[in-house]
């Protein structure tokens, strides 16, 4: 059922986009880092980085597909040795999250990327958890952590990091699986997936960003995922557009980033329109802002810019990254009553109605 939303003029739609209330559900951490602050990390912890300067490692973020991406991706965390690192890191994302207002994120992390490099589960998890709680109290913006396995890597691995990461078990509120798609399907991580179901963990994954739709059913059917992230490549599959629709399973989509990995050719070329269309909980997110070209309120504004949607959509996306939060539900209700309250005001604001 379709909620009735007041008239917004088109050329009011920028500044609406901005200040609606939002949830973002698909962002990971490590893909926040700036050049800048990996430059000034590299600084404080003595670290020799491949790259000259900051406008040398801005310049290598042309990439051509997942993969040369992750490369660079894994080059910039190599700063990130001590807790006080990965608290400035996160704070520097939830500053942007206010900014863009972001009432609610959920981060993922990438615990394995660096405990390969020496550096300790709880010296990560207490300097982001640290960081969420301080935002909270000092900007009001709700944070939680979801801890993600790298499938490129071994089910073996993933499970010992599960282990690892347990004494901090309070600290994170689900797991994710993400990093090289293609070659890694879900079903690798059956077992994983089924011990963190059996200890109340939150479940998603990465599928069909690049992967085809038969990993989409596979993260449904043997992980017992609750959202997909990203999960464009699911038009290809009617029977499965047809399960997301019925099961409202929510898809954690990422324009910029399917830009810029050259999932499309063109924001314009972009599906999330038909998705959303179709009746499937879409939602749009920032997966690694610093390195894709924008925040959350970025995908956004490019995104309405180049597919022609309006406040209808806009609204729908909003609501539906708050209702596909995992949030209580009675939290959900307060910011969804603030979403109409923003666009009713809107209305008034800009003489619309
Ligand atoms: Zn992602």
């Amino acid at each position: 059922m379709k909620h009735s939303v007041p008239r917004i003029h088109a050329e009011h739609l920028p500044a609406l986009l901005r200040a609606m209330p939002k949830a973002e559900l698909h962002m990971h951490i490590e893909g926040s880092l700036e050049p800048e602050l990996i430059f000034a990390l590299a600084e404080r912890n003595g670290v020799q980085l491949p790259y000259a300067d900051v406008e040398a490692l801005r310049a290598a973020y042309a990439f051509t597909d997942l993969q040369s991406f992750l490369d660079i991706y894994y080059a910039g965390a190599s700063v990130l040795l001590h807790e006080q690192d990965f608290y400035d890191m996160a704070r520097a994302y939830l500053n942007r999250a206010v900014a863009d207002n972001v009432v609610h994120t959920e981060i993922f992390f990438d615990p394995q990327t660096h405990t390969a490099r020496g550096v300790g589960m709880e010296t990560v998890i207490n300097g982001l958890y640290r960081a969420c709680r301080d935002a909270e109290i000092e900007q009001g913006i709700s944070a939680s952590l979801i801890l993600s396995f790298l499938r490129h890597l071994s089910e073996e691995e993933a499970l010992q990091t599960l282990e690892d990461a347990l004494p901090l078990r309070d600290r994170f509120i689900g797991v994710g699986l993400d990093s090289s798609e293609v070659g890694n399907p879900p079903e690798k991580f059956a077992r994983v997936f089924g011990r963190c179901r059996e200890l109340g963990l939150h479940l998603v994954a990465h599928a069909g960003e690049e992967g085809p739709p038969a990993y989409i059913w596979g993260a449904l059917d043997v992980l017992h995922v609750e959202r997909i992230d990203h999960g464009v490549q699911a038009e290809k599959d009617p029977v499965l557009m047809q399960r997301l629709v019925d099961e409202q399973i929510p898809l954690t989509v990422c324009p910029l980033s399917n830009l810029k990995l050259c999932v499309v050719d063109s924001l314009a070329a972009h599906n999330l329109p038909q998705l959303l269309k179709a009746g499937l909980k879409v939602t749009v997110n920032s997966d690694d802002p610093a390195y894709f070209g924008g925040y959350v309120n970025e995908n956004y504004l490019q995104l309405f810019e180049a597919t022609g949607m309006g406040a209808q959509e806009a609204y729908q996306l909003a609501r539906n990254s708050l209702e596909a939060s995992f949030v209580a539900a009675a939290q959900k209700e307060q910011w969804i009553a603030l979403l109409d309250e923003t666009f009713a005001q809107f209305a008034r604001r800009t003489g619309d109605v």
